[in-house]
């Protein structure tokens, strides 16, 4: 009796890869002219819509405070009313002035040496810093410095739970068990492609989630409706 095999989570997960890149194609993220631009809009995105972002980044500009220069120099009063559309901003302030100090103080003031730092020894640093969370530290990691590190948010939370891929959980644990899967997704593929199809898979999520899969999912034209009937 031939039987059919019920793909893992991680299989499927890796299919929906495939699917929304079907899809949407090629992303091209982070939408950002420098890696520090990322990390300013790692920051400020949180809790935020990104067009608020937007106008705190053209504020930044205008302010020429989109630089590390630029960022250790402008009044904190300043860097307040330049990022006040993203909200938070009397925190946010001192957490983006905080990473600068960070920077200076133990990097010698270069995102490059930065960069160069092993995974493992930058990515907890970064996560001491104040306003920094797991979700913030991978995207810097990530999207500005090239490690190999998954990003999970809110849309890949709702897209594997509403498959059955991973228990509902909250918190820390519930991030580490998303970024764990998405590790196994892409375990069999080369680790030289690892940045890349983190990079590339993060932004097809978050495409899909504001298209189809936001607080009520809306499953009818969605590329992933096909992976719906493999979920409990
Ligand atoms: S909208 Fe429906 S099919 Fe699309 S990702 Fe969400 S739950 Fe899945």
């Amino acid at each position: 009796m031939i039987t059919s095999r019920r793909p893992g989570p991680a299989e499927r997960l890796r299919r929906m890869h495939d699917q929304l890149t079907q899809a949407y194609g090629p992303q091209h993220w982070w939408p950002a002219e420098t890696p520090f631009e990322v990390i300013l809009g790692a920051y400020l995105t949180q809790n935020t819509a990104w067009k608020a972002v937007e106008r705190s980044l053209a504020n930044l500009r205008a302010a020429g405070a989109l630089t590390v220069e630029g960022l250790r120099s402008i009044p904190v009063e300043e860097l307040w009313r330049c990022i006040r559309p993203s909200g938070f901003f009397t925190r946010k302030a001192p957490a983006l002035k905080a990473f600068v100090a960070m920077l200076d103080a133990e990097f010698g003031g270069s995102l490059q040496v930065l960069g160069a730092t092993p995974t493992a020894v930058l990515r907890p640093r970064l996560l001491a810093l104040p306003g920094v969370g797991p979700e913030t530290a991978d995207a810097i990691l990530l999207y500005a410095l090239g490690h190999a590190v998954p990003v999970a948010d809110e849309y890949l939370r709702r897209i594997v739970e509403r498959h059955g891929l991973v228990a509902r959980t909250s918190g820390p644990k519930n991030y580490r068990a998303l970024t764990e899967l998405t590790c196994q997704a892409f375990d069999a593929d080369p680790n030289a492609d690892h940045a890349r199809l983190f990079n590339q898979f993060h932004a097809l999520t978050v495409a899909v989630g504001k298209a189809h899969c936001g607080r009520a999912a809306r499953c009818e034209g969605c590329p992933l409706a096909e992976d719906l009937q493999h979920a409990k």
